[in-house]
């Protein structure tokens, strides 16, 4: 027997269910589960995903089987829905659309009406008594079709519909006649005819197999590709075809159509959002031409609809636990439900939706966490409009997807692109966006549209990337022609600054101060359950008393990195570093350094205090010495005067620190054993800063960390010095404190011989950066002129240096934690690289074993909730939270 390729799906029963999202896609999935939960669903077929990734295998062929079964299966729907495909006297008619198993919002081809031709399109007038109704479908069916499969643009049959207009001299598609259209249809068909050198298909089973063909093919056009690159979709999936009766929301003013979701998928309020038009067809509401109407007031114009439609949303709720996005139609009274998903949601809804749903008892603590997308927090961890800021609102639209985006006004996606690519923030202005937008709106700060509804193309895709949106300013006029909007008299041209609110909907003149966010209600009480679960502890890479404020409001329970070099910068600072680095000779060297001192201990003074009671783990000087000289001759030539030396001299200290490979050169640990000095003062800085603060009755708990070590000498060496001057500060200051001195592991060599290192260290911290650097031999300055084509070709999935390589510097972290502990069991270990805060690497890191993460302030919370998800997968690791 032939393979299984198609699934059926109607009157209460279903060869499919929800759990078969893989092999039906999720439309086809929720279809024949709503099917089976006795909600109304006009009867219809799923074509598998398998069927699609045959065709592709196998150069556009259809596997062994599916014709027939595709028949078989039409018989039954026309069992069900009355009417056979194909026949002139009762017409069925049916839809065709794509469905992955995940949803890609208007990114692949639907086709309406199909099984009309010239002969059905009489039995459609006589069933429905309305010959307008039957040629507009028949029209949009041909024009859809003649896009979609045939590859005539659009854009050439609206033409021709406008011509019509004209002619007529009106101005809406609804004032042209039965007759307008059926004309049109004639000249749709030529127009075919003169492209494609072939005549459109009359028979509805060509119709259906050229439509078939045309949904598989539509899994890669251009932005189905880029929506997956974007999403980390892999190609490998293909989508299912849904094959399904048509029913009509355009059959008069009983009959219309609409899209809801069960909760607002903006701000998570437990209240249904929904939008409908009357007498309309699916493709009005979602393409946002015609500003659809609120839901609540389909409760006065058909009671008993919106009663029903209440109850299915309670019972798809309860069965799928999560909010849904629902598509439905009314036809003469009667409605049908035609899609139900997970609904697409911002950060802030998700968070709301998943602790209110643990409020409800609908969900336990543990679902919730695992609901989130720790990526997607980012969106809640951005700056909002200042409230104090003064602002004059300009106009107001719907407030579709929240957050404040200040930037300048471009009004076309390639614009938005170029402009982004040159570092400038845009807002991208468009009168609607379609899916051909989609670069444009992610390079894009925020969007802003004069037409369409919460439900419109760009309002539901900005919502899934997380970004700003107004959509249907209806007061704005914009004039892509010329590159400008103009409201009520005042007009913004292209590169002017406006703000959006996409909380509010407010459009604002000009750029709006921001301020900091904070973690409070939902997404305080989520953060807590996070913490309740998690076991690995989490802190933050912060050089400033302003991130270390940053990362404790977000939970960070200490500081695991403070790279001391950013210190050097700034008035006053940079000369006196200037001076210890061209120093001739020792005395000169350490004149400079004592310059340093006092501003180095008011540095670890303020970051010390903000993290009273916390780990502050501080990292000495880092990276090469001629990254703080200048190097071109006018700057050289210019510090030389200011420091009063002779350029040659300059130069030839500027020629002498050149390294063929700094990265690899005179840094880290190297810098300490040539000039220990250095390495002393910044200790006395620091032991002097924690005493000062213990006196006044704070609790302090310094860690040194010593850099880039690869050999146990280097260690000891750095070790022994660093508690000679402790010792002395703290005899001097007559305090003692409790302190750590430990290592970075950078340098493969030292993961190798961790167990030999942990012998005078207290603690390590993998510094990922570098280890990746150095395990790969990959430079981290210049790898960005190649990573992308290995991505590109597929020699590596992820770049190694966002997401961290498990199987080459993972394993070396393994080891450097197993030889480590072996040395010294209660060895604390932390990952400060960027991948401390990148959820994957995060969840590898617990299976590791490790202590704790360290991620710049603004990923604490994300890498809180990463821990918590590692947790809930994998419990039972090395519980390090209580003691980081
Ligand atoms: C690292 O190498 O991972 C690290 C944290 O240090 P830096 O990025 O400063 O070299
Ligand atoms: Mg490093």
């Amino acid at each position: 027997m032939a393979q299984k390729w198609v699934y059926f799906f109607g009157n209460g029963q279903a060869d499919g269910e929800a759990g078969m999202r893989e092999l039906l896609g999720g439309k086809g999935a929720n279809l024949a589960e709503m099917t089976r939960l006795g909600i109304p669903v006009p009867a219809g077929f799923t074509i598998t995903t398998e069927a699609c990734t045959f065709y592709y295998q196998n150069n556009g062929q259809w596997p062994e089987g599916l014709e027939e079964q595709v028949w078989e299966n039409m018989a039954k729907v026309e069992a069900i829905m009355g009417g056979r495909f194909g026949d002139p006297a009762d017409p069925l008619l049916v839809s065709v659309r794509s469905g992955a198993r995940v949803s890609m919002p208007g990114m692949m081809d639907t086709i309406l009406n199909l099984g009309l031709n010239d002969e059905t399109v009489q039995g459609l007038i006589r069933k429905t008594n309305n010959p307008r109704f039957a040629y507009d479908s028949y029209r949009r069916f041909v024009q859809m079709y003649g896009d979609v499969v045939l590859g005539v643009p659009r854009a050439d049959f609206e033409r021709l519909i406008d011509e019509v207009k004209e002619r007529k001299g009106v101005h809406y598609d609804t004032e042209l006649s039965a007759d307008d259209w059926k004309y049109l249809v004639e000249r749709f068909k030529a127009l075919i005819q003169e492209r494609t050198g072939q005549p459109f298909p009359n028979d509805p089973r060509e119709q259906l197999r050229g439509a078939i063909n045309a949904v598989f093919r539509s899994w890669n056009n251009p932005r189905a590709i880029r929506y997956r690159q974007l999403h980390e979709i892999p190609d490998w999936w293909g989508t299912a075809v849904n094959v399904q009766s048509m029913v009509f929301g355009n059959l008069g003013d009983t009959s219309g159509t609409g899209v809801a979701f069960t909760r607002d998928p903006a701000t998570g309020e437990n209240k249904v959002f929904g939008e409908y038009l009357i007498n309309a067809q699916g493709e009005d509401v979602v393409a946002g031409i015609r500003t659809p109407q609120p839901l609540e007031t389909l409760a006065q114009q058909m009671p008993e609809v919106y009663q029903q439609l209440m109850d299915i949303f309670k019972r798809l709720e309860s069965y799928y636990k999560d909010m849904q996005d629902c598509e439905f139609t009314i036809q003469d009274g009667r409605l049908f439900m035609l899609q139900t998903r997970n609904g697409k949601r911002t950060a802030q809804a998700a968070v709301r939706i998943a602790v209110e749903m643990v409020q409800e008892g609908v969900i336990d603590k543990k679902t919730a966490l695992m609901r989130i997308e720790p990526a997607q927090l980012d969106q809640l961890l951005h700056p909002t409009l200042d409230p104090k800021a003064k602002i004059e609102v300009l106009t107001k639209g719907l407030p579709a997807s929240p957050g404040a985006a200040v930037g300048r006004a471009v009004f076309t996606a390639e614009d938005a692109e170029a402009w982004a690519e040159r570092g400038e923030k845009v807002i991208l202005v468009r009168a609607e966006t379609s899916p051909e937008d989609i670069g444009g709106m992610h390079a894009a700060q925020g969007i802003l549209t004069s037409r369409g509804g919460m439900t419109s193309h760009a309002a539901v895709v900005a919502r899934g990337m997380g970004k700003c949106c107004v959509a249907g300013a209806g007061e704005i006029l914009v004039d892509e022609e010329r590159k400008q909007f103009t409201c009520k008299g005042v007009v913004i041209r292209e590169g002017d600054w406006i703000t959006l609110n996409g909380s509010t909907g407010d459009v604002i003149v000009g750029q709006v101060p921001l301020v900091e966010p904070e973690l409070s209600g939902s997404f305080g009480l989520l953060m807590e359950w996070a913490d309740e679960i998690r076991t690995l502890g989490v802190r933050a890479n912060a050089d400033t008393p302003q991130d270390a404020r940053v990362a404790r409001n977000f939970g960070a329970q200490g500081i695991g990195l403070c790279r001391t070099e950013h210190m050097f910068f700034g008035e006053g600072r940079i000369q006196a570093v200037r001076e210890m680095i061209v120093a001739p000779d020792e005395e000169s060297r350490k004149r400079a350094l004592a310059k340093l001192l006092p501003m180095q201990r008011g540095d670890f003074y303020e970051i010390f205090k903000v993290m009273a009671g916390l780990p502050v783990t501080i990292r000495l000087l880092d990276p090469p010495l001629h990254e703080f000289l200048p190097h071109e001759q006018e700057q050289i030539a210019a510090l030389a005067r200011e420091m009063g030396i002779s350029e040659e001299a300059l130069a030839a200290k500027v020629e002498s620190l050149k390294e063929f490979n700094p990265m690899l050169g005179h840094r880290g640990v190297r810098l300490g054993i040539t000039f220990p000095e250095i390495y002393e003062m910044q200790v006395q800085a620091i032991f002097e800063a924690a005493c000062q603060l213990a006196k006044e009755g704070q609790q302090v708990v310094p860690e040194v960390m010593i850099p880039l070590v690869g050999i146990p000498g280097e260690l000891k060496a750095m070790k022994d010095a660093t508690i000679r001057v402790a010792e002395q500060v703290m005899a001097r200051e007559g305090v003692r404190l409790e302190y750590k001195i430990g290592t970075m592991i950078e340098v493969p060599r030292a993961a190798v011989i961790a167990d030999e290192i942990a012998k005078d260290a207290e603690f390590f911290s993998f510094g990922t950066n570098d280890l990746t650097q150095m395990t790969f031999g990959f430079s981290r300055d210049d790898a960005g002129k190649f990573l992308p084509s290995y991505i590109e070709k597929g020699i590596l999935e992820k770049d190694p240096f966002q997401t961290l390589d498990k199987g080459g510097v993972g394993q070396l972290i393994k080891l450097g934690v197993e030889k480590g502990r072996r040395t010294r069991p209660d060895l604390k270990v932390g990952i400060c690289g960027e991948h401390g805060g990148d959820p994957e690497s995060i969840k590898f890191c617990h299976e590791a074993g490790l202590d704790y993460v360290s991620c710049s302030p603004y990923r604490v919370p994300i890498a809180r909730l990463a821990a918590a998800q590692a947790a809930i997968a994998r419990p039972g690791e090395r519980a390090g939270f209580a003691t980081v």
